[in-house]
């Protein structure tokens, strides 16, 4: 635009401003630039998450750059640098790899840029001021406590046969998933309730780098031939729906999910629309729905503090060291979601509408 139209729009704007009352340093412009990098649009709750940061940075008066790095490291690397050079003020990064942005934060720190970590922790750099998220933990927690509900393990039912699957090794919620989920079933497993056929057991031997869909189907189709014929599979431990897609398509491939064998019991997470349908097809058995618009505000709230000068609200001090430093952090609670509570949870909050999941 050149410069004598910006003025001319500028001075409309400030006119405009003082018609309705309001302080010209109301308008975006005064508010400053907000980047907001996210990992990849090939799952729906990234799409949310930055769709709801969007509309509410921008209803506080802030101008947003948001990015998408189609899972690709030296992209999201190259966008944050860019934003950067854009003159952001506070960058809000959900990170492909949590441990491959420490020379650009580094050069964001210098010029007094802030970084918010969002839902998940940027590792191996000490320039990460807050970390919005949710209790990582109790999300693998509540995966796993929907296998000993289903199996009805407290009930001293078994033993039953169970495949473990973890998440991208390269995103530290993973191991929290994980931790959380082992916390519940470790007991079981020791005790002989459930019985880990392929002995596939640890992150380094379940993670599913990217949190790819594709890659769980083939590593269950894998687990399935090799360890499963007259036995079957009674629960597959799945931390993300995009996971538990791929391997119901994999179970579905050998005859489950029929009257004479059904499904096991398949967790997930995100609550995505392809998995409340699963759910309400009787197929995957739960998900945990984490809601992104509460996210969003968390992370818009910290926004505004770290700009304003103020401390941001946190709630865990503690629990997410990222090898560098202990990051403050606001930890939101997730829900566990099955075919009992799921018009509850996803239809009356408004997160969902009905038709969309039918
Ligand atoms: C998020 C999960 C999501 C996964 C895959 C994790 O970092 O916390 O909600 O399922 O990434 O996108």
């Amino acid at each position: 635009m050149k410069p004598i139209t910006r003025r001319f729009l500028g001075g409309l704007a400030f006119g405009t401003a003082l018609l309705f009352g309001l302080a010209p340093g109301a308008f975006a412009q005064g508010k400053g630039l907000v980047g907001i990098s996210m990992p990849t649009k090939s799952s729906a709750r990234w799409i949310d998450d930055g769709n709801n940061m969007v509309k509410v940075l921008q209803a506080r008066g802030y101008q947003t750059d948001l990015q998408y790095a189609d899972d690709d490291i030296p992209n999201q690397l190259a966008q944050v640098e860019n934003m950067i050079t854009k003159g952001a003020k506070v960058l809000v990064i959900a990170a492909i790899d949590g441990t491959t942005l420490t020379k650009a934060l580094q050069s964001a720190a210098d010029k007094g840029i802030k970084v918010i970590a969002y839902d998940r922790l940027i590792r191996g750099s000490k320039n990460v001021d807050y970390y919005a998220t949710f209790d990582n933990f109790q999300v693998g927690v509540l995966q796993a406590n929907s296998i000993v509900d289903k199996l009805g393990l407290k009930q001293g039912k078994g033993p039953f046969n169970i495949e473990l699957f973890g998440g991208s090794p390269d995103d530290n919620n993973a191991f929290f998933f994980y931790n959380g989920a082992m916390s519940v079933l470790d007991p079981y497993i020791k005790s002989g309730k459930l019985v880990v056929r392929s002995k596939q057991m640890g992150m380094d031997k379940v993670g599913t780098l990217r949190w790819d869909g594709a890659v769980a189907q083939a590593r269950m189709d894998n687990l399935l031939s090799a360890f499963y014929g007259k036995d079957k599979v009674n629960a597959v431990l799945s931390p993300y729906d995009g996971l538990s897609i791929g391997i119901l398509s994999s179970l579905k491939g050998v005859g489950y999910c029929t009257p004479q064998q059904p499904c096991p019991v398949v967790t997930g997470q995100d609550a995505e629309i392809p998995s409340v349908k699963s759910i309400l097809r009787g197929e995957q058995t739960s998900t945990i729905f984490k809601d992104t618009r509460q996210l969003a505000k968390v992370a818009a709230d910290m926004v505004d503090a770290v700009l304003t000068g103020k401390t941001p609200e946190i709630n865990d001090t503690k629990t997410y060291n990222n090898g560098v430093k202990v990051v403050p952090s606001y930890l939101l609670k997730p829900v566990a979601v099955d075919a009992s509570n799921w018009k509850h949870v996803l239809v009356d909050s408004g997160y969902y509408k009905e038709s969309q999941l039918k």
